[in-house]
Formats: structure tokens, sequence, C-alpha cells
């Protein structure tokens, strides 16, 4: 950190930002301690906008305001942040990016340059990436000279295996950047971190990892690196989630197509229709709401879910040759006892013995003393991986230094 920046650190502030198609999602941490003061949204862009926001006492905020694009929502909750945060002085600013593509495998501070690399990945992500620039461009117009550092879902897996990069279609492709990226990868870098600290003997075996929230994956990791994903070229593969399919056999795509469905329906009914809310015929894409229900199609869905997941333990376990941990994670692998409970039963045959009195205390370790492979509980944090991130990356920035010279 430059001299200039340590001076004025007592107002530093960090803004993490995760821009989605209706939505921002932000934290303010200290730059100091990298402390989290405040988290927060605009929600229903382009709607009936509001902003909610709590900092880390009990202070929260509900207020319905008037957002017709990002730049408006940003401009909300700048505005926030200089009424309520006091003294809070933004010296960076992070941003979630879905996709990094082939190029970055690491955080990158955003250049003209850079922001044009990713408008060329825009094809490779169409529901993300054009949300996650909207809110790099909004951030630029209102913060000019202050360092960004753009972080992606998909750097933590670029070290891949070339067999879990590919697909087995013609070869060209492959080099086009047709590969198997994975996402989530913000949560599972900051659990293989978590791990480093807490748990340095797993984190340096083979551990699988299951971010299981609205949008599920999982991963595979030796010695805190991933090596396969569950999720592939989209954020689509892989397990069923919310209202996205997971797997499904390509033929099956095809067969629509001739049956005269455009890309655009197809795309709209595999992220928005498919998963939980669609299998479980329209109740819910939300777990709770299905573990509530009790309808048989519910079930199913539940079912469905669990089964896909136990699978890809099998397959996951097989391509690291072995298992010491499994950690759950994302809303559902965090907060749903019965989901873990059913994932892991009869999983000793690969040296998993859950104890069902600390899974539904939602203890951290949720294994029994006598399982050879340590199962956890662990609440994700992508928000403060970004935020560290952040951090790294402006401060061997000269920009940082030129920020802070100017304030001091
Ligand atoms: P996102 O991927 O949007 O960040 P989250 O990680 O917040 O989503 O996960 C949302 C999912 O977590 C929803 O399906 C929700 O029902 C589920 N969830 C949250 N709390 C519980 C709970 N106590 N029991 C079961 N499911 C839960």
């Amino acid at each position: 950190m430059s001299a200039a920046l340590r001076q004025d650190t007592a107002g530093a502030a960090l803004l993490t930002l995760n821009a989605g198609s209706s939505s921002i999602k932000f934290a303010l941490y200290d730059v100091d301690g990298l402390r989290r003061r405040a988290t927060g949204l605009v929600e229903a862009i382009g709607g009936a906008s509001r902003f909610k926001a709590k900092d880390d006492g009990q202070h929260q905020w509900d207020a319905s305001i008037d957002a017709p694009n990002h730049v408006d929502a940003l401009q909300a909750i700048i505005e926030w942040i200089a009424r309520e945060m006091a003294g809070a002085v933004i010296s960076a600013i992070g941003h979630r990016v879905v996709h990094g593509g082939m190029l970055f495998d690491r955080p990158v501070l955003i250049t003209n340059e850079v922001i044009a690399q990713l408008r060329l990945l825009v094809p490779l992500a169409p529901l993300h990436q054009p949300h996650n620039l909207a809110g790099i461009d909004a951030a630029r117009e209102a913060f000019g000279e202050v360092p960004q550092v753009a972080c992606f879902d998909t750097a933590f897996h670029r070290a891949h295996p070339f067999l879990n990069d590919c697909f087995a279609l013609p070869r060209e492709l492959f080099y086009q950047g047709v590969r198997r990226y994975g996402f989530h990868g913000l949560s599972y870098e900051y659990i293989a971190d978590y791990l480093r600290v807490h748990y340095p003997h797993h984190a340096r075996g083979r551990v699988l990892v299951a971010h299981l929230g609205n949008g599920a994956s999982m991963c595979a990791m030796r010695d805190g690196r991933s090596i396969a994903s569950t999720m592939g070229f989209s954020a689509l593969d892989g397990l069923p989630m919310g209202t996205r399919c997971g797997q499904v056999d390509p033929g099956v795509l095809l067969y629509l197509m001739q049956q005269g469905m455009d890309a655009q329906e197809i795309s709209t009914m595999l992220y928005e229709r498919s998963g939980l809310l669609g299998l479980s015929g329209g109740v819910s894409n939300d777990m709770r709401v299905l573990l509530a229900s009790g309808s048989p199609e519910a079930n199913e869905a539940i079912a469905y879910f669990v089964s896909r997941i136990r699978r890809e333990v099998g397959g996951l376990a097989a391509a690291l040759e072995g298992l010491d941990a499994i950690v759950f994670t994302g809303g559902i692998g965090e907060n749903a006892a019965p989901i873990r409970e059913r994932v892991l039963a009869g999983m000793a045959w690969i040296g998993v013995e859950i104890d069902e009195a600390r899974n539904h205390a939602n203890e951290r370790v949720i294994s029994s003393h006598l399982s050879r492979v340590l199962a956890l509980r662990v609440p994700t944090d992508e928000e403060g991986m970004i935020a560290r991130h952040t951090l790294n990356t402006a401060r061997i920035a000269p920009e940082i230094a030129a920020v802070s010279d100017a304030a001091g």
C-alpha cells in the first residue's frame, strides 16, 4: 500500500457491485481491515424499483425509488452512502463479472481495453455479461478516475486440465473458446481460502464443494485449485437450478428446434422456466417453498435435485481419485439441513458419515467423528472475495496512489 493511501485510510472505502439484469447488489467495506459496513441492493430497475440496505448494526433501509436504468440505480446507492455512511470515501470499486473468457485467469484493473475485451465475451454469457458491463459503465461515469477491478466467476477454474476443459466437438471450436469455463468461482475461491486457514490439512487434499443456491454447481479442488466443475460453457450445465435446466441431452434442443422453437424461445425456457420451477410443474423455484409444498411434483423436483448432486459426488470424486472433505455452501447448502442429509445418506462407501444432530443444528462440521471424509457447512462470502481482490489489485496499481494523493 502506498504511504499516501495509508495516511487517509480512515474514511477510505471499497464498494463492491454485482449488477444483474434488473438489480445492482452492493457492499461497502472500510479499506482498513476490510470491515464490512453495509450491504444492500436496488431491485426492479426499470420497474417499481426499491432500495434496500442494512448496516453492520441493526439499521435497515427499504424505500421505493425512481431507477429507470443502471446509472440511476447506482446514483441512488452513491447518494445513500454519502448520506448514511458518514465519512466514507470510495477509493476503489470491485465488480463481479460473470465471464472472463480464456483471457482472464485473475482479477484485473479495468481499462478501456479490458472493457473492449469483456464486450467480446457477451455472446458467451448473453444473460449476465451485458448487465455486468452496464454496472461498470455506470460506475465509471459516476466515479471517474477511481480504480475499478473486474473479478471473474470463471477465473478460479481457468487452470482446469484439458480433459475437464474440452467438449468432444470439432477441435476448432475449442480454439474458438467453446470450453468448460465453470462458474461460481468467487464462492469457490472463498471456500478454498477458508479451508486453508481453518482446515489446512484438508485444504491440501481432495475437496468437493457444492455451491447450492438459486444457481447451483459443484467444484472438485485439489490443493485449493479447481480441477473440474459441473458447470460448463454456460451457466446452464450440471445441476438443476432454481429456473435453469442443468445437464440436458443436446438432442432435446435439436428436437425443439425441429419443432419450430427459435433460439430465443429455447433460451428463455432453459434459463427461466426449467430447473426446480419447471420440474415442479410451476410450484416454485425456491427450495423453501418446495420443501413446504408436499405436492408430488415438488417432491420429485427435490428428489431430482438431490439425485443429480449425488451423481456428481461420485463423478467428481473419481476425477479427484478420492475424497478428503465435502463442503456445502450457498442458500440451500448453508440452510437446508434436509437436503444435505439426503445428499449424504448412504455415502459411507465414499467415506462420508453424517452426524444428523450436528447437521440439523446447522453446525460447521456435519460429519460424525467416525467419518473418514470431513463434511462441512460453510457460509460463502462472494462480496468479501471481491473486496479482497479489489484491494489487492487496486493496491498495486498506480491509480490508487494517485487518488489518495489527490485526496490527501
Ligand atoms: P443466489 O444464487 O441467488 O445467491 P442463494 O444462495 O441466496 O441464491 O440461495 C437461494 C436458495 O436458498 C433458495 O432456493 C432458497 O429457498 C434457499 N434457502 C434459503 N434458506 C433456506 C432454508 N432455510 N431452507 C431451505 N432452503 C433455503
